[in-house]
């Protein structure tokens, strides 16, 4: 019986390994269907100044709902847009799109906004031309340079060809924030050697810092070291006013988090920008 159970365990196993295998083949075909009939669309979170109380600028963030499946994260989607050869034309679609999207806010009086937007590892592959593209859309849309953000993660970024892609978009004035600081093998040397417009604190260390100390040091340092050297700091994921306040009281400008807002389609951030303005032009 040993023997029975243990086949049938295999079984069992090799089952879960085909049912993970299936419903990732049918993601991708389903993904190939969303991007083929322009079912994806763009959300836009903002990132705010602290010392104001207003929108600084959005980060444009990829959104799925599948009439089956229901939303599907890109946290869900996007290894399989990469492993599948298809994040190219994800990335090509949120790049159009928010670039279409950022010039109708500056059409509506809204100039001094800029988008951050997310590309991964695979769209840096010298066959896939980053620079042409994502100069390309800024140019169509005739949008400052200066008002786009590229946000690459720092495992991405510590390939040297990521390096010189990302250069040669900070000559032409495009911004560069390093993602999900603090995650993966941080190099600060990375922070002096390269053109570093921001970096961006993971949630999981602004999840924690109330209570431990010793990410609080963390962070404190991280704003320090970055003010010194002219890099902006983003705080992410922030959900807590007490995390909101410390964050403030160690100098960091820029927070981002459900506890301002989460992501939102671009005539609600319109309607937001417009009541900011509303609010500020009775202050004044
Ligand atoms: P990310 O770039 O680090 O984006 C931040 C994620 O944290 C977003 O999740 C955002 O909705 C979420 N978030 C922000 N504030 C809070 C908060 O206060 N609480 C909680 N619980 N979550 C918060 P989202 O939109 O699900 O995206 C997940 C990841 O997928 C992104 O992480 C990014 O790595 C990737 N991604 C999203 N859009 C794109 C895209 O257009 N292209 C690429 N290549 N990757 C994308
Ligand atoms: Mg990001
Ligand atoms: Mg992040
Ligand atoms: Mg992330």
């Amino acid at each position: 019986t040993a023997k029975k159970q243990g086949r049938g365990r295999v079984a069992l196993h090799n089952e879960a390994i085909q049912n993970a295998y299936i419903s990732k083949i049918k993601l991708k075909d389903k993904l190939k269907h969303a991007l083929k009939h322009e079912l994806l669309s763009v959300h836009y979170q903002p990132v705010v100044d602290v010392k104001s109380g207003q929108t600084a600028k959005f980060e444009a963030l990829v959104r799925w709902h599948d009439e089956e499946l229901g939303f599907i994260s890109p946290a869900r989607f996007i290894p399989i847009a990469e492993e599948f050869g298809l994040i190219h034309l994800v990335g090509q679609y949120v790049l159009q799109t928010s670039c279409r999207d950022l010039a109708m806010l500056h059409r509506s009086g809204f100039e001094h906004i800029g988008f951050s937007i997310n590309r991964s590892i695979n769209e840096f592959k010298a066959s896939n031309n980053q620079l042409v593209h994502i100069s390309d859309a800024i140019q169509e849309f005739a949008l400052p340079f200066e008002c786009i953000t590229i946000e690459v993660t720092e495992s991405m970024a510590a390939n040297s060809y990521t390096w010189q892609v990302l250069q040669a978009l900070s000559a032409k004035g495009i911004k560069v924030a390093l993602d999900d600081f603090c995650t993966g093998y941080s190099s600060l040397s990375n922070l002096i050697d390269n053109p570093i417009d921001y970096v961006k604190i993971d949630k999981s260390f602004v999840d924690s810092m109330v209570e431990d100390t010793s990410k609080q040091v963390m962070i404190k340092c991280l704003i320090d070291l970055s003010s010194q050297l002219g890099i902006g700091v983003i705080a992410e994921g922030v959900e807590h006013r007490q995390q909101q306040s410390m964050l403030a009281e160690f100098g960091c400008h820029l927070i981002q988090g459900y506890f301002y807002s989460q992501a939102m389609p671009i005539a609600k951030c319109l309607a937001m920008l417009e009541r900011e303005e509303q609010v500020n032009s009775k202050l004044a």
